[in-house]
């Protein structure tokens, strides 16, 4: 190792305090569990310091610490001293315990589209530009490293493309979530996000329950952000219509190239409270969810608790709740971590306080399933019988 190197934290690469140490390459979505040794050295590579003074403050294994950052390219190695005082420094919040990582935004509720197992109620309701800065503020300076843009459609919010410009300047990964039937060759340039995630609820059954032309729009949409370089994610809901295409789903969303699919059975709410029929038998949904997977990173649980421990969600007047199903805890304006206090004392569930789940061997890998949920299968303090369903097959 060449010990007059700078090494340097890689731009993008964001350290964060949380219950244990972690590093985050937020342009990749990739998280580094680190141990309080790496996490303190990483600290130090702000390209002031050569691989020499570092050996001499952290000790000799610091340069197998050094070798690994580099390979997994968390670190680059500088020939030279960066001098400008202030790009050296990276900021580490103090991050809250349990700590907020990932925000959802709802920035209107305007949407173009009429799904019918849709959960949110349509208003013709846009966040104000000051509410939507002072979110990401708070929420960078709590250490979060993932924002979710999302609606109703979030592209049809007036100011959208001001809040994307805006967003550039943080660092924590940048999801837009939308329909997909918005994004062209007009706008797709000023699409500056790290990821978008498209609905797709299923090949010829999609258009049933989303509205005629959808489908198309979607894959004109996936094709565009592909050939952008923006990381495509789909969301689909598993539905009565959908249950026998997803073999040709899987197949299709491959030739696309998308890397991440989040399949889940919706809750009863909304749009859905009147088309029940739309439904899936529960072990047939079970089934699929097995086969293809099921879940999304910012709303599973941590240690000993259930489901959205890590998060929180804004409606556009910059009402706080856990994740947009459950009541506001209070508004933006009383600031995040007040907020997320309250909301760690009213909805945080300790698996051990959910009837059924404290028992089940599959407690810490299922943590109880979607809370919401349970309660609208009758008691939010009861087992999801979904994710039963699911155990019962890997058992
Ligand atoms: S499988 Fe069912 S009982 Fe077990 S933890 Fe999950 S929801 Fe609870
Ligand atoms: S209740 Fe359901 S939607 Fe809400 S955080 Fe938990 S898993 Fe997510």
């Amino acid at each position: 190792m060449q010990l007059k190197k700078y090494p340097q934290l890689k731009n993008r690469v964001i350290l964060r305090n949380f219950e244990s140490p972690i590093a985050y390459k937020s342009a990749t979505d990739e998280l580094y569990e680190l141990d309080r040794e790496s996490f303190n050295l990483l600290i130090d590579c702000d390209g002031s310091r050569s691989i020499k003074s570092l050996v001499e403050k952290h000790g000799e294994t610091c340069q197998e610490i050094l070798d690994y950052a580099r390979k997994e390219e968390l670190i680059d190695f500088l020939d030279g001293k960066v001098e400008d005082e202030f790009s050296k420094f990276k900021f580490v919040p103090k991050s809250p315990i349990p700590s907020l990582r990932y925000m959802l935004l709802h920035v209107t509720y305007r949407c173009n589209l009429r799904c019918k197992h849709c959960y949110l109620e349509k208003k013709d309701v846009c966040m104000e530009f000051g509410i939507f800065k002072l979110l990401i503020d708070e929420f960078e300076k709590l250490g979060g490293i993932k924002i979710m843009i999302s609606g109703g459609e979030p592209l049809l919010h007036p100011e959208i493309w001001r809040m994307i410009q805006e967003l550039m300047h943080y660092e924590f990964r940048k999801v837009l979530i939308s329909n997909g039937t918005i994004i062209d060759e007009r706008n797709i340039g000023k699409l500056e996000v790290d990821e978008v995630q498209l609905s797709l609820d299923g090949l010829p059954s999609n258009d049933s329950i989303r509205g005629p032309g959808v489908f198309e729009k979607v894959k004109n949409a996936i094709r565009l952000l592909r050939d952008a370089g923006i990381d495509v994610s789909i969301a689909t809901m598993v539905h009565k219509l959908n249950l026998g295409e997803f073999k040709e789903m899987e197949k299709f969303l491959r030739n696309y190239d998308v890397k991440v699919w989040m399949i889940d059975y919706p809750s009863i709410e909304g749009d859905l409270k009147s088309n029940l029929d739309l439904l899936a038998d529960l072990k047939e949904a079970a089934k699929i969810m097995a086969m293809y997977g099921f879940g999304d990173m910012s709303h599973t649980g941590k240690g000993e608790y259930g489901c959205g421990v890590h998060l929180c969600s804004s409606d556009p007047a910059g009402n706080i709740s856990r994740c947009g199903f459950f009541d506001p805890v209070g508004n933006i304006k009383e600031g995040l971590l007040e907020c997320w206090k309250r909301l760690n004392e009213k909805y945080l569930w300790r698996i051990d306080d959910i009837e059924t789940c404290n028992l089940c061997e599959l407690k810490y890998e299922c943590r109880g399933g979607c809370r919401f949920r349970a309660f609208t299968f009758g008691n939010l303090y009861g087992p999801d019988p979904v994710m039963c369903e699911i155990s019962k097959l890997s058992g």
